[in-house]
């Protein structure tokens, strides 16, 4: 059985008090939710402070990139095991920002990937193509290249402690989302090649869906047979949007 993820990617986003506010008012929202697991991704700075305020709460805490190393000369880098021990669950890894702003290659996302898991961290793996690349007819090649350098790093049954977030490059921050077709296809595709390796972990697989998902959208998104919760941006911002995903995804549970 798969139980959906809905995870929020705050991204350089928010305050002391705005996060306060934030956490407060899904501590409200989200108390007593079932059937899916939340998670919030604040910046790296206020992650402790976030842990001791989420303490006792179903809302789990991830971060939105780690090293690929453990501990060393790397300045400004935070490493695997430190997320752990201020509280992390989860960590994001390869997202397109990422890939682009920092040039992450990826052969440096499986090692981020590998890193985490090494901390006991859940790796939030991001695939995903640009507009470019869909119109160009190779979005499976683009998403193919990206996930076999982690299966062929870490190998498939590393997947049974991960996640993977499917985001059309082109869907995130712009209001454009993909369509449940056009997600749903890229899922299928995802989740194929990882049953080309192992059938049984793909089929535990939980593979999210994240661009422009948003209240109004998620719920036709995650009734899609292979979608199973979101990466949520700008609307992970907003405790009742975020919220209002969360109760869609929660509905469903995939037998
Ligand atoms: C993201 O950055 O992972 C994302 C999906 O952003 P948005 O929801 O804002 O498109």
């Amino acid at each position: 059985m798969r139980t959906p993820l809905v995870a929020g990617n705050w991204k350089m986003n928010g305050s002391r008090e705005a996060n306060r506010a934030l956490v407060s008012a899904l501590k409200g929202s989200l108390g007593d939710i079932q059937g899916v697991d939340v998670a919030v991704c604040p910046p790296a700075v206020y992650l402790a402070e976030i842990a001791t305020d989420l303490s006792g709460s179903v809302i789990a805490l991830g971060a939105q990139d780690c090293s690929d190393q453990e501990k060393g000369a790397y300045t400004g880098e935070l490493s695997g095991p430190m997320l752990a021990e201020v509280g992390c669950r989860y960590v994001i890894v390869g997202h397109s920002e990422r890939r682009e702003r920092q040039n992450e290659s990826s052969a440096w996302v499986a090692a981020k990937f590998v890193a985490a898991q090494s901390a006991g961290l859940i790796p939030i793996l991001c695939v995903g193509e640009q507009k470019v690349d869909r119109e160009s007819g190779r979005t499976e090649n683009v998403v193919a290249e990206q996930l076999d350098a982690v299966l062929d790093a870490a190998g498939v049954e590393a997947f049974e402690r991960a996640v993977i977030a499917y985001e059309p490059v082109w869907a995130i921050g712009t209001g454009l989302t993909a369509t449940p077709e056009q997600a749903q296809e890229v899922h299928a595709f995802i989740r194929n090649r990882v049953a080309s390796r192992d059938p049984r972990v793909a089929a535990d697989l939980r593979i999210l869906y994240g661009g422009s998902m948003k209240a109004e959208n998620a719920a036709g998104l995650l009734a899609l047979d292979d979608i199973d919760g979101g990466l949520i941006g700008g609307a992970s911002l907003d405790a009742a949007a975020f919220t209002a995903i969360a109760n869609a995804a929660g509905e469903r549970v995939v037998a």
